[in-house]
């Protein structure tokens, strides 16, 4: 099975994260604008209504800290790591990904990172043959995290 490249940012368009104020999922949508095309974001919480844009977001560094205090909402400890997705496209993503028998594009350990796919800045741990079913468990976790339909 291959996979085509895919970038971390073909996911960061809508995040979901905890909620400052109500600590339930929220979402953080990028808001383009004509100054700052592509750098705002607006949280909007469906639980609390809590609503709060940033005109000066720079640009995830593809990681469960997000900035400005914000934590993606997908996150769990796995192999002593911690375990997380931007949402659920990139959730069903990554369990294709590590559920897959062959992984075709996997970081070639002579050469180091071949290009910028996601696949590619995946962290060591979660691509090591024997963290595999810890990692497709804690994928599971990510799951039953998914929040239900308008949430
Ligand atoms: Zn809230």
């Amino acid at each position: 099975m291959k996979f085509a490249p895919t970038h971390i940012s073909d996911f960061d368009a809508d995040i979901l994260v905890r909620c400052p104020q109500c600590e339930r999922c929220a979402h953080l949508l990028a808001v383009k604008t004509e100054t700052w095309p592509g750098r705002s974001r607006r949280l909007t919480c469906g639980h609390c209504g809590h609503c709060r844009d940033w005109d000066n977001w720079s640009s995830p560094n593809a990681d469960w800290q997000l900035g400005f205090g914000l934590e993606v909402w997908h996150k769990t400890s796995c192999c002593g790591e911690v375990l997380w997705a931007y949402n659920a496209d990139h959730l069903a993503h990554l369990e294709k990904y590590i559920g897959a028998e062959l992984r075709e594009c996997l970081p070639d350990p002579e050469r180091g990172h071949v290009n910028q796919s996601i696949e590619s800045r995946l962290p060591k741990w979660m691509v090591l043959g024997k963290n595999r079913s810890s990692v497709l468990e804690g994928l599971a976790t990510l799951r039953a995290m998914l929040p239900q339909a308008g949430g």
